[in-house]
Parts: C-alpha cells; sequence; structure tokens
C-alpha cells in the first residue's frame, strides 16, 4: 500500500481536517505522482457538504492536480520519474463504449470514474489531490509544460478544460459573439480562452467590483447581470453563452440574449434546476445545452495550447491550513479567481 496524508471531510457539516490514508499498491499502468498544487474547485465544495446527495464520507476532494512523477508502473511507456504531469476529473473510464473510443471519455456510458468519492473498477473508494500523492492510469495523467507556472496550471486541469472543451465545440471564435456569465473559477478561464480564439466576448457578472478585472482578463463588454435595462439591450444578439454559474438563478433573460438557433451551455451545476420560459426557446428555435469537462486529447490539446499562448489561471496561493475559510469565501465569490493549494503546507499539520 501507499501511505497518504491528506486534508478529508467526514460528513456534510465538519470542515476539512488532517487525515491519514492507504492508497492501492501500484499496477503496471500507473504513475505515481508527487502532488505539488491542487486547485479548488466549487465542486469540492458542492461535494463536501453533499449538495448534489451522492457524497461518501471520508472524503478528500481535489481534482486540479499537478505534479512530479515519482515512480511508474512497468508498462508505463509515456512518463518517466520527475516529469511535470496534471491530473483532472477522471482517472478512469471503460475505454471500450462509443464515447471512450471516439476520446471523450467524459461521456462513458459506463460512467467515468471520478478523481474523488466514488468507487473505482476494484471497488476502492477514490480520493483525490488534497493530499501529497496519487496514483493514476496514464491514459489519465497529461504532460505539463515546464514553461509554466504550476500553481497557475493546476486549475487548468478542471476549471481549463470544463470551458476549452464547450468553447471548441461551439466554435466561440472570430465573428462571433460569445456570453460568459459568472466570473469566478471557470468563468475566468472562459474569459480568456473566449478572447484568445477572436470572439468579441460579454462577461456577465453580479459583482460590479470585477468590472475592471473583467476587461483586463479579455472582455469587449461587462453587463451587469442584476440590471434589467442592461440585460434587456442584449437580446437575441449572442451566438452563444457559457453560463458558470454556480447558484441557482435565473436563465430566462439569457436565453433571450440569443440569436436565433444559437446556443445557452450550461457548465455551473446549482443543486436546483431553473425554470425555463419555454417561449424562449420556441421563438427563435434556440438551444439549451450542457457539457462536462472534457476528454483526455483534448485537455492535453488545451494543456499545450496554454504552453504556446502563456494561459493559466489568476491564482491565490494559500497553504492546506487555510482550506476552510478559502471554501467560505469561494461561496461568497470572493476570489481572484482561483484558489490552489500549495502541497508543502501539508508537512505542516
Ligand atoms: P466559482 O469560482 O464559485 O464561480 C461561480 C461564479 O458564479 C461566482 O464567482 C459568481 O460570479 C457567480 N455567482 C455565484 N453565486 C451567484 C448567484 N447566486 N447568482 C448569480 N451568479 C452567481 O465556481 P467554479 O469553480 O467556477 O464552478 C462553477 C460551477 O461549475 C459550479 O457549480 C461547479 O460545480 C460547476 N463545475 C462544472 C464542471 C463541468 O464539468 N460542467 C466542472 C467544474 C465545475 P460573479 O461574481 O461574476 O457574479
Ligand atoms: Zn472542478
Ligand atoms: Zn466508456
Amino acid at each position: 500500500m501507499t501511505q497518504s496524508q491528506g486534508w478529508a471531510s467526514q460528513s456534510a457539516t465538519t470542515p476539512l481536517a488532517p487525515f491519514r490514508f492507504s492508497r492501492r499498491d501500484p499496477r503496471e499502468n500507473d504513475v505515481a505522482v508527487d502532488i505539488q498544487f491542487c486547485g479548488v474547485c466549487h465542486s469540492d465544495i458542492h461535494f463536501v457538504r453533499n449538495e448534489w446527495g451522492n457524497a461518501v464520507y471520508p472524503v478528500v476532494p481535489g481534482h486540479e492536480i499537478v505534479g512530479r512523477v515519482s515512480a511508474v508502473g512497468s508498462a508505463v511507456s509515456r512518463f518517466k520519474p520527475g516529469d511535470l504531469v496534471g491530473v483532472g476529473v477522471i482517472i478512469d473510464s471503460c475505454r471500450t463504449c462509443p464515447s471512450c473510443r471516439a476520446g471523450e471519455e467524459q461521456y462513458c456510458d459506463v460512467g467515468a470514474t471520478l478523481t474523488y468519492g466514488v468507487p473505482d473498477r476494484y471497488g476502492d473508494i477514490t480520493q483525490g489531490g488534497y493530499s501529497n500523492n496519487i496514483l493514476v492510469d496514464q491514459h489519465f495523467v497529461h504532460t505539463v509544460s515546464d514553461k509554466l507556472n504550476a500553481a497557475g496550471v493546476a486549475p487548468l486541469l478542471c476549471a481549463g478544460i470544463t470551458t476549452y472543451s464547450p468553447l471548441r465545440h461551439w466554435q466561440a471564435g472570430r465573428n462571433k459573439k460569445v456570453g460568459v456569465v459568472g466570473l469566478g473559477g471557470l468563468g475566468h478561464m472562459a474569459l480568456k480562452f473566449a478572447h484568445a480564439f477572436g470572439a468579441h466576448v460579454v462577461q456577465f457578472t453580479t459583482s460590479e467590483a470585477k468590472i475592471d478585472d473583467a476587461k483586463r482578463l479579455g472582455a469587449d463588454e461587462v453587463v451587469l447581470s442584476k440590471d434589467p435595462e442592461a440585460m434587456k439591450k442584449q437580446t437575441g444578439s449572442f451566438d452563444f453563452i457559457l453560463d458558470t454559474v454556480s447558484a441557482p438563478h435565473d436563465i430566462n433573460p439569457y436565453l433571450e440574449s440569443l440569436k436565433r438557433d444559437a446556443t445557452h451551455a450550461q457548465v455551473g451545476l446549482p443543486d436546483q434546476p431553473p425554470v425555463i420560459n419555454m417561449g424562449h426557446l420556441l421563438f427563435r428555435r434556440r438551444n439549451l445545452s450542457g457539457s462536462i469537462i472534457g476528454g483526455m486529447k483534448e485537455t492535453q490539446e488545451m494543456l499545450d495550447y496554454c504552453a504556446e499562448k502563456n494561459i493559466t489561471a489568476d491564482v491565490e496561493v494559500i497553504p492546506i491550513q487555510q482550506i476552510n475559510e478559502a471554501f467560505e469565501r469561494v461561496v461568497k465569490a470572493d476570489v481572484k479567481y482561483r484558489f490552489v493549494i500549495d502541497m508543502a503546507s501539508l508537512e505542516r499539520s
């Protein structure tokens, strides 16, 4: 067994606290990673607090992992000890269904294995990246460029690919008007990517204090979503809107803002369903869709794109001892724009 040290939650209402646990023995396709940084995704909070109703305890959250390879199994060909690598939201899938064969492992028909909080194919409950090490099959490990700041790369493993994939899928780019709803971890990456792809980007935010940042991050326009007049001016004008909001909110004004045949895609996953005025969909044949992370091939493509264009997340690096305070600040939309845990701090707990 591999001995691991992390921070875990024991129930929906208890704070995260130091936790020692064992990981399985390494297998021939495994890459053993010493974790350097792990991003703090709002999904970690939804899961730990059982807001989606699927939590298991104890849970070590964390699925935006960057670290160095410490050892590899005998069948591993793509990595060697010392390599800088990333691990994201999924660490296994069936590999044989049509989605897996198409490189869209996140849509595996059998259900992809999440990095934490689910049984893996051998029945062990997975534990995530708020810890010092992890073992992952090489197919689900990504190469990270040493050129980029490793702390800023960590959020690319979830917030990055979750926004890159739908923006590519719906061809956000030149001559397209693209909306990003919510300027948090996912939102600020969506803004950076849509801008880099050449789209005219409009950032919707509830936070007046984020307007200047939104412009700095690449927004051509910023709309305060609490202002009904400002929202009305957007009617029928968007080719694509990506909604990253974590809490229940009215999506009808965004549906009204779409052109004929245009799409509103959800990546945010609030714990309550929205109320939709079907008229907004019918009258201009608009589409309401969703998207979840991205496949392994596209995740590597995104990381390579970021290395080429020098794109990383804007991060606040914290020691693990500040994680419970960080959760509170994320819920209040008070982070610029992703907390990343420096795992060297684990030794102090
Ligand atoms: P985050 O950093 O907390 O950002 C969410 C943003 O939503 C906030 O910064 C805020 O932006 C806005 N917001 C918060 N409460 C709001 C409210 N009541 N009404 C309107 N806007 C509100 O969260 P995140 O880590 O980016 O994650 C966002 C969501 O995506 C979560 O639900 C998460 O579980 C989900 N997620 C999905 C995937 C996927 O694969 N689909 C992957 C990762 C995460 P402003 O201050 O600008 O208004
Ligand atoms: Zn995430
Ligand atoms: Zn599959």
